[in-house]
């Protein structure tokens, strides 16, 4: 089929001076499915796959653990799959592993219009994001996360990156997937501490966002530290509508004021100065939180019965909230170091989330290295009482 293609452009009067304006405008809208069932989910991402090839890339545990069935549910389905997985964790999360996926794609039979769908945590999600970004200028992708952080946070609002040795994340793009299909069933397979580094992602938005999220964790902690799937399907839903709710307003992050950076500045630093793997991510988030409540609590802002309950809440999971916590505990001159490059990426303004109530932050661009050494300090300070 021949399709005709007629243009009749004006061209600008000589000597005019008007600059030509280029408008681009893309919209993003993606579902993000939550269930506890298997076979609705396979039935969900067939639906989202369309007929299209498949490269699915994974992590090697989760190949392991769930991938090769997931391989076998989407041919069943009657999908051409191609499958590659890298070694798991967050030193995995790099421009190398990206490289060696590009060369993988490059040498597979996926076209354009074809999908490449991340099957894993947030390391997975964040590679192939950003690869998928990348490769012919930009295929679809869809996360199906294998994490309880993957789920409730990494896996939506299309930011994608991997790391550098500078910082976390520096090397990346905002690039939207075209879905999320979350199984809760595969959060069964996770360890205590993996479901606690994921549900401080969950505290930090029902701080920021959702009193009624935030006391949901409260009374279910139990249950989800215990892999209970009605429970984790319940918050799993809540989180994730939480933060679509969130980033709906500022996708691209235009504004630099963003409450979903509460317990980000410090959390990454502490990634960075330690090596990106000795603390989890939401291990990270968990103690920049209690840094950004010192803060918060210095200032007068913070409600003390919240403070509390924040503490007390992050405590019973055993989450880190003081130095002393973290698996390899920085010193407060490394991290406040680290912080220097954010200062640089952010045009030297650092900008602390600062809990003031539940749903009620502050920004402020006015906390000095100093104050963050001395909240630093004041976390190693006895420990709060874990409690509900
Ligand atoms: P991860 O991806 O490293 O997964 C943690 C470990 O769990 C890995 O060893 C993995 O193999 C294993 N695993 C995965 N699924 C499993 C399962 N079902 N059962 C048993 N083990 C399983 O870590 P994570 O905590 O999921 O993600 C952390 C990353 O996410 C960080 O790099 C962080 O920066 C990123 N992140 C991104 C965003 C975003 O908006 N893009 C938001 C939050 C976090």
């Amino acid at each position: 089929m021949a399709v005709s293609a007629i243009h009749t452009h004006q061209i600008p009067l000589p000597g005019g001076t008007d600059p030509a304006v280029f408008t681009a405008v893309r919209h993003n809208s993606y579902q993000v499915h939550v269930t506890g069932s298997e076979p609705v989910a396979v039935q969900r991402l067939v639906a989202e796959i369309a007929g299209r090839r498949v490269a699915l890339v994974t992590d090697d545990v989760v190949a392991d653990l769930h991938a090769h069935r997931l391989v076998s549910q989407l041919r069943a389905a009657g999908l051409q799959v191609q499958m590659t997985s890298f070694p798991a964790g967050e030193s995995s999360k790099s421009l190398d592993t990206a490289w060696s996926l590009l060369d993988w794609l490059a040498a597979s039979s996926i076209q354009r219009r074809d999908v490449v769908l991340g099957f894993g945590g947030g390391v997975v999600i964040d590679t192939v994001g950003w690869v998928a970004s990348a490769y012919m200028r930009g295929v679809p992708y869809i996360n199906v996360p294998t994490t309880l952080l993957g789920a409730v946070d990494a896996a939506l609002g299309g930011k994608v990156a991997v790391d550098h040795w500078c910082a976390k994340n520096l090397i990346g793009a905002f690039y939207q997937p075209k879905a999320v299909v979350t199984n809760v069933g595969y959060l069964t397979t996770l360890d205590r501490r993996q479901l606690a580094a994921g549900l401080a992602e969950v505290v930090k938005k029902g701080v920021i966002g959702s009193p009624e999220l935030f006391c949901l964790v409260e009374r279910s902690v139990d249950d989800l530290l215990a892999g209970d799937l009605a429970a984790l399907e319940q918050v799993v839903a809540a989180a994730s509508a939480v933060k679509c709710a969130l980033v709906a307003g500022d996708p691209y992050e235009d504004d630099l004021c963003r409450p979903l950076n509460f317990g980000h500045t410090v959390g990454h630093a502490v990634e960075t100065v330690t090596g990106y793997g000795p603390v989890l991510h939401g291990e990270a988030v968990a103690y920049g939180m209690a840094v950004a409540t010192e803060i918060a609590t210095r200032r007068g802002l913070l409600d003390a019965d919240v403070r509390r309950r924040l503490l007390a809440l992050l405590r019973r999971m055993d989450l880190p909230t003081r130095l002393q916590d973290l698996r390899q505990p920085p010193k407060p001159a490394e991290v406040v170091e680290a912080l220097q490059c954010v200062r640089r990426i952010r045009d030297g303004c650092l900008r602390f989330v600062l809990p003031v109530g539940l749903g009620h932050t502050v920004i402020a661009d006015d906390v000095e290295d100093a104050d963050v050494q001395q909240a630093m300090a004041d976390t190693a300070g006895p420990a709060e009482p874990a409690g509900s």
